[in-house]
């Protein structure tokens, strides 16, 4: 933990993260901060905020410190954490909601999973499949590693292990149907934490 001045933090950085607690679902008083979230990450050594910090900066109502960690935009998602608390904090979906949150308000800690997040799911929505060659060589683009798989990227395709097709679903109407209800879902549901409604905190 590093140093904190709670006298510098506001009411509405502790409503900012009692927003984000509700987005996920999650009541922040239940973690007594045991760390078993942390024993479990496999990406913990990774992490400038470990899994038990992020919640305890959030109970603190640090809210600056969580939405500018890196923390939440390398989690993979995997659901240890949740799965080894023993207080059935949600974890991971904190960290979904952090991203959220971060994101909302236009701060990008790892700004190349924002892009790699955006070409992914633009990538879905247009082809209802991940056309994966497409979406490396889209991702160094705009995130500036222009060269970094031109290895690769050339033995795949001598092996055939990637091709120059563009691969469509015949249901993509309806996969980007779906994404688009997803993406409508995170938005309102953002919205509704932000106003106090829903969630358990
Ligand atoms: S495992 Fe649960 S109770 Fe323990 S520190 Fe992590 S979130 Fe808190
Ligand atoms: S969901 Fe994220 S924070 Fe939790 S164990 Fe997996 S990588 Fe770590």
């Amino acid at each position: 933990m590093r140093f904190l001045d709670l006298s510098a933090i506001s009411d509405a950085d502790k409503q900012a993260c009692e927003a984000i607690a509700r987005d996920a679902g999650v009541n922040l008083k239940d973690c007594y901060q045991c760390g078993k979230c942390t024993a479990g990450c496999p990406l913990a050594e990774s992490m400038d905020l470990v899994p038990r910090e992020v919640i305890r900066y959030l109970q603190l109502g640090a809210v600056d410190v969580v939405l500018e960690a890196k923390t939440p935009w390398i989690c993979a998602q995997c659901v240890v954490c949740s799965s080894r608390c023993p207080q059935n904090v949600d974890i991971c979906s904190v960290m979904r909601a952090v991203r959220l949150a971060s994101k909302h308000a236009g701060k990008r800690p790892v700004p190349e999973a924002d892009i790699f997040d955006d070409e992914f799911i633009a990538n879905v929505r247009a082809h209802g499949v991940s056309n994966e060659q497409y979406l490396a060589a889209a991702y160094n683009v705009k995130s500036g590693h222009f060269v970094q798989d031109m290895g690769n990227a050339t033995r795949m395709l001598k092996r055939g292990m990637v091709g120059v097709a563009m691969h469509n679903t015949k249901g993509r109407a309806n996969v980007a149907a779906l994404v688009d209800r997803a993406l409508a879902a995170d938005s309102t549901r953002r919205a509704q934490a932000d106003e106090g409604k829903g969630g358990e905190a």
